[in-house]
């Protein structure tokens, strides 16, 4: 079946305003929501082509690439629209936002009001810096809650039905006399559902929802830092009397590493080298993330000196090349010595007696000692 134009479907003009669009929008969401329509197939058809059509040209990206391309510009199918687990199509957060203060809360009246979408939940996925960096599959548990499958949701116990609030007469709301005004309020007995269950759920106590925790797994990309969210649409809580579940985000933290720290596509280490190696100048093995590889120091190496490993840092989860590995030397003084190797070493100093040339840090710094203390 051949899409509509997405213009056609709201009823709005191609340059309609974005308060144009939302209102259309509104107008038919209202119109041909599942809840208003049971069971009416034809319904949640224009409802399904309607959100399509909101999502698209809400988003100034999508609109765009909708109004050069057609629907070829921003079907996934056609590697349009945003790739993975990031971003992309969420269908969840047009819903909160348009339906929050029509269906959420407040109760309208109609045959279902206090449709509410389930919460957000939020789960903190510790991860090693490898994992991090290659990218893994992981099984999680999550705590939450979903519909009740004996009441199918509803919290009346089965073979019964909620029946009509007497407080509000359904409407969820009422009105209360304040001085000289009248207040709207939710109604206290239903909480807005408009719904009052006379006879409860035995698993659910007329929740409608319970508390399980649920296995899920998460494919969690190459190149991810402390911080990135990866959004699982509809795997929040349930929603209650009939709403959309909320969404899961998995927030990734990354372990602290016991040799490289991180600093976005960057990695750092410090590497310990001996005294004579720095002096005479060798060659060391560093470690990286795909292993050992061979890092030539020269003679004469400082301590502090960085030395960079091209490419051997991390490639970003967004794209783009990897970083690089940045080793930091260390000069180690050597301790335990033998008889032998302090002779050595006393011989060795003796040596650069008088001559500063061997030495240019501390040259440098004894002439600077000197200016600062005049000549003494
Ligand atoms: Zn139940
Ligand atoms: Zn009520």
């Amino acid at each position: 079946m051949a899409k509509r134009d997405f213009y056609e479907v709201l009823g709005v003009e191609r340059g309609a305003s974005e308060a144009d669009l939302k209102k259309a929008y509104r107008r038919l969401a209202m119109k041909y929501h599942p809840d208003r329509n049971p069971d009416d197939k034809a319904a949640e058809e224009k409802f399904k082509e309607a959100n399509e059509a909101y999502e698209v040209l809400s988003d100034a990206g999508k609109r765009s690439a909708y109004d050069q391309y057609g629907h070829a510009g921003v079907d996934p199918q056609m590697g349009g629209g945003g790739a993975g687990g990031f971003g992309g199509a969420n269908f969840s957060d047009i819903f909160g936002d348009v339906f929050s203060d029509f269906f959420g809360g407040g109760g309208r009246g109609g045959s279902r009001g206090g449709a509410q979408r389930g919460s957000d939940l939020r789960y903190t996925l510790e991860l090693d810096l490898e994992e991090a960096v290659r990218g893994t599959t992981v099984t999680i548990r999550v705590p939450t809650l979903v519909g009740c499958k004996t009441c199918d949701g509803s919290g009346a116990k089965k073979g019964t039905s909620p029946v009509t609030c007497t407080t509000c007469g359904g409407i969820g709301q009422v009105r209360m006399q304040q001085g000289f005004f009248s207040v709207q309020q939710t109604c206290p007995r239903c909480h807005g559902s408009g719904k009052m269950i006379t006879d409860p759920c035995g698993s659910c106590h007329g929740q409608g929802r319970v508390e399980e925790s649920k296995t899920l797994s998460v494919k969690v990309p190459a190149g991810v830092d402390t911080g990135d969210r990866i959004r699982l649409t509809g795997e929040g809580e349930a929603g209650s009397h009939g709403g959309p579940a909320g969404d899961l985000y998995v927030v990734v933290n990354v372990r602290e590493h016991p040799i490289f720290q991180r600093d976005g596509k960057h990695l750092y280490c410090e590497v310990p080298i001996s005294f004579a190696d720095a002096a005479l100048g060798g060659e060391l093995e560093v470690p990286t993330l795909d292993g050992r590889v061979k890092l030539k120091i020269p003679e004469g190496t400082q301590t502090g000196k960085l030395f960079r490993l091209r490419g051997k840092g991390v490639a970003p989860v967004r794209g783009g090349g990897a970083g690089d590995l940045l080793c930091k030397v260390a000069v180690e003084t050597p301790v335990n010595l033998d008889k032998r190797q302090r002779e050595l070493l006393e011989e060795f100093r003796k040596s650069l007696e008088g001559d500063s040339s061997h030495s240019p840090k501390a040259s440098g710094w004894f002439d600077g000692m000197k200016r600062f203390f005049g000549d003494i």
